[in-house]
């Protein structure tokens, strides 16, 4: 089986062999028609899942579920980011799910060399993005990793399932601290369901595609531990990974340039959207008489993720497509677009910075309990 590294900044072309290669699920007609009112899965932004049907008997039936998915804490939310927590939120509000936020600084320390207290600083805007794009303060948990005992524990207790061998298996060879972080992820991911928190329990965990060897190293070391802890494999659903603006790799905090942050400003906006590769021809005449291509252009991405009018998004698309619209005039309304969402975002984010530091620090204090 192919190696993939979750690490990596690499953009996904293919994610028909992904799907086939790794034995994910996708939705299908049932699934798609009783989450129509999911935006990007509307918009065949989720590509795939692994026992969300799961997830959604036991929610439907009024069963106690939980999300959780989290994010290194190195930088401003970028627009995977967001998609990342958009999807926490839905589900969290659709099927009154308690939600559990990680923030790996651990792994930002590990990979990064970032230390814990720029982490902490960064944390509380991260987390304030989230309760302004709607996290439900009253039933979620937000925790730094290294203050989570918890989840130290369960990494310690991981630790004696795996060997070496079975690590590069999934991640391919990478350095210690890599296969490390791997295992505390896996302890965040199975944290809802541990007694502290009520037991076992499906838990939902909403991630871009290519952090799928995480939720197979967690399903495999839930199954190990079905008897003792009484674990259940945690579900997933997957989205598409966020195209750079420069159209070659996925969005990520390694290239700032080609990525659009919840903070950035106007100003950072104009340059970043004005100069974006496109997928429109090389000249005027090209373009009227070919038409563009929407679907290899990150500009066509914006309108895909920003645009809440789905008639909007077609009717750009169309025009693309028929030569009607021009790179430039379409740069235009997609920066006054991006523009006025954010700056609407940062107002009220920079209401929720008292609640998000509120958050951490009495999350902090749930996951500090021990023994297990
Ligand atoms: Fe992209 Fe718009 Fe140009 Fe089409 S017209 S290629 S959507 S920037």
């Amino acid at each position: 089986m192919k190696e993939f590294n979750p690490w990596a900044s690499s953009y996904i072309k293919d994610y028909d062999s992904l799907i086939t290669e790794f034995g994910i699920s996708r939705l299908n007609e049932r699934l798609l028609e009783k989450l129509s009112d999911n935006i990007y899965i509307r918009r065949g932004l989720v590509i795939g899942h692994r026992d969300l049907e799961l997830f959604l008997s036991h929610a439907e039936s009024g069963k106690t579920t939980s999300i959780i998915s989290g994010i290194k804490p190195t930088g401003a939310f970028h627009l995977g980011s967001r998609m990342t927590a958009y999807q926490m939120i839905y589900f969290q509000k659709k099927f009154k799910a308690s939600l559990f936020y990680s923030i790996a600084d651990l792994e930002a320390y590990m990979d990064n060399g970032q230390d814990f207290e720029t982490s902490k600083r960064v944390a509380i805007e991260n987390v304030a993005d989230m309760l302004a794009l709607g996290m439900d303060p009253k039933n979620s948990v937000v925790y730094m990793q290294s203050s989570a005992l918890l989840v130290s524990d369960l990494a310690f207790i991981f630790s004696d399932d795996v060997t070496v061998n079975m690590l590069r298996d999934i991640y391919g060879d990478r350095r210690f601290s890599l296969y490390l972080s791997a295992l505390i992820q896996s302890g965040d991911i199975l944290l809802p369901q541990t007694k502290n928190f009520g037991g076992p329990k499906p838990v939902l965990v909403p991630v871009g595609a290519d952090q799928d060897p995480h939720i197979r190293l967690s399903r495999d070391l839930a199954f190990k531990h079905r008897n003792d802890f009484g674990f259940l494999p945690p579900s997933a659903v997957y989205h598409k990974l966020i195209r750079s603006l420069s159209g070659n790799e996925k969005m990520s905090k390694r290239n700032p340039e080609s990525m659009i942050t919840l903070s950035d400003s106007r100003k950072d906006l104009e340059r970043k959207i004005l100069s974006a590769f496109t997928g429109g021809r090389s000249t005027v005449e090209e373009q009227r008489k070919l038409g563009g291509e929407p679907d290899k252009c990150p500009v066509f991405d914006l309108y895909l993720y920003f645009e809440d009018d789905d008639k909007e998004v077609e009717r750009v698309r169309a025009e693309c497509l028929g030569g009607k619209r021009l790179c430039g005039e379409c740069k235009q309304q997609a920066l006054a677009m991006v523009s006025s969402n954010l700056e609407n975002h940062q107002v009220k984010r920079a209401e929720m910075m008292d609640m998000a530091r509120d958050m951490i620090e009495r999350g902090n204090e749930l996951v500090k309990s021990r023994p297990l």
